[in-house]
């Protein structure tokens, strides 16, 4: 998971996405692939710390900030202040974590997921019921929404949660 950190993948349970070029892969493999591509190899290139923030590993890209130690986005000063001074990020930068995120879901050929014993739909689980979008809070017009930077981050960033036996919804983070 370093590598990804290390390239920019936004990694999610089972969702990629990448902030420098902003695409989104479903599947390692694609990750592999892309973070071989000559174009992302450039951009990663053209990357440098905050000075301020190096020994943070604090990159600035577009309006976004990125800690590469805990693959965490924002976009206020003030998180990133919260965020150095954080717990888990203190500690990551003394032991880095090199694996996935735990989770109990998987995605199938036809694109359902399972989330424990629960199976939903791709946009059940990128948080859209009934054409609206829980994580952007916003109303879904096309599904090019899921697409989206602001939404991959958030999707990204959010976690599925139980609430009770077949219930659940998402915590959103603010970023
Ligand atoms: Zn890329
Ligand atoms: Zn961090
Ligand atoms: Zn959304």
């Amino acid at each position: 998971m370093n590598r990804y950190y290390k390239n920019v993948i936004l990694c999610g349970e089972i969702d990629f996405y990448c902030l420098l070029c902003e695409e989104s892969f479903e599947l390692a493999e694609q990750v592999e692939r892309h973070i071989r591509w000559e174009q992302h190899r450039k951009n990663i290139k053209n990357l440098s710390y905050i000075p301020k923030y190096k020994k943070d590993c604090i990159f600035m890209i577009g309006k976004y900030y990125y800690c590469e130690i805990c693959n965490y986005v924002t976009t206020s000063v003030k998180q990133v202040k919260n965020h150095i001074n954080d717990s888990t990020h203190l500690f990551r930068t003394k032991n880095p974590i090199i694996t996935q995120k735990a989770s109990d879901v998987t995605r199938n050929k036809n694109g359902l997921i399972k989330y424990h014993n629960m199976i939903m739909s791709k946009f059940e689980w990128h948080g859209i019921v009934n054409n609206h979008c829980f994580l952007c809070n916003t109303s879904v017009e096309n599904v090019e929404h899921v697409k989206q930077r602001d939404h991959m981050i958030a999707l990204v960033q959010s976690e599925m949660r139980k609430v009770k036996e077949n219930e659940y919804n998402r915590k959103v983070k603010a970023f």
